[in-house]
């Protein structure tokens, strides 16, 4: 049977809901982030063209990289929207900014996004699901494109009054979710500074813009979405989760463990993604790191009894012999 998530038309004669306030300006950003990286190519293959890229260029795209997914994975994910472990003040804040760099806008409304998507997941009122048109084959592929990228511009914003309580509540994360604009700006104006400091030119500068920049930015884009577009299209299904979603290995190193998401739709809070042997993690291992500083307490690490009351049977999940024990449940 088809199923359509799109929500019901409202009564006829009744008026059109107002737009919430800023909803044009809110797509116009948007809309420049998604289509900046096109332009910042146009930019760099002419600036580039037969000089390859440049060292420092590639060295600072990684760093601010692993600064801003670690920020969204470990900060906004699974520290701010899960609550897998404590972390200090510093660790908090610090996680929280690293999280703004990545320019998915501010925490408290990525959390609130995030957890509605938990508590619909592919169901009616799940803000990106790509089950959204049902199951067709062009159902999937508009239900992709929703999933993706298109959810960024729909009209239905999430309450944060009613999925984040608890972050409205904090006043580090409410000044740092008012700070956005400038991390936001300093994400990309960190990269332009340094570029202009180590090349003295504006061509330098304009370069590594581009690449530690506008490209690094729009990479962490699509890994983020491909977690809600790919991962509940694609892939694996080892764990028993009442929605669509997948294990997708390719995208394990790059996501920082995020694409284990089927095991996530089993058992949310934990700490650990990626549960079996093979399915590197590298969030969960950042975690364990500030475990052992001191720096997070209470970490949610799943045991060996979850793990195995999610696995679904054999035949479905056809991985062969792999222990589903962690090394947090060995341990
Ligand atoms: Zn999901
Ligand atoms: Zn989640």
């Amino acid at each position: 049977m088809q199923t359509t998530l799109e929500p019901p038309p409202p009564p006829s004669g009744a008026p059109p809901p107002p737009a919430p306030r800023g909803l044009l300006a809110g797509r116009i950003v948007t809309g420049a982030l998604v289509v900046s990286p096109l332009l910042a190519l146009g930019v760099a293959v002419p600036l580039l063209w037969g000089h390859g890229v440049h060292l420092r260029d590639a060295i600072l795209a990684v760093v601010l990289y692993a600064v801003s997914a670690v920020g969204v994975t470990v900060g906004y994910h699974r520290m701010l929207t899960h609550r897998s472990f404590r972390p200090n003040r510093a660790l908090k804040i610090t996680l929280a900014a690293a999280g703004s760099m990545a320019l998915e806008g501010g925490a408290i409304g990525w959390v609130a996004a995030h957890r509605r998507h938990h508590r619909f997941s592919d169901a009616p009122g799940d803000p990106h699901s790509p089950q959204r048109y049902g199951e067709g084959a062009w159902s999937q592929v508009r239900g992709f494109g929703w999933a993706h990228v298109g959810w960024l511009f729909s009209a239905d914003a999430t309450s944060t009054r009613k999925y984040a309580p608890d972050l409205l509540r904090d006043r580090d994360l409410v000044t740092l979710d008012r700070l956005f604009p400038v991390v936001a700006i300093a994400s990309l104006g960190i990269p332009f500074g340094i570029g202009w400091w180590l090349s003295g030119s504006w061509a330098g500068a304009v370069a590594t813009l581009v690449w530690a920049g506008v490209l690094r930015m729009a990479l962490l884009h699509h890994v983020t979405w491909s977690v809600n577009s790919v991962c509940h299209m694609f892939g694996r299904r080892r764990f028993d989760s009442t929605d669509h979603s997948t294990d997708f290995a390719p995208l394990a190193l790059l996501s920082l463990g995020e694409s284990w998401h089927n095991f996530h739709h089993a058992a949310p809070s934990s700490a650990r993604h990626g549960v079996l042997p093979h399915q590197l993690d590298l969030a969960a291992e950042l975690i364990r790191v500030f475990e052992r500083w001191g720096w997070a307490t209470h970490v949610r690490w799943p045991d060996a009894a979850t793990i195995e009351a999610a696995r679904l049977p054999a035949p479905k999940a056809s991985i062969g012999k792999v222990s589903p024990v962690s090394s947090e449940a060995r341990g």
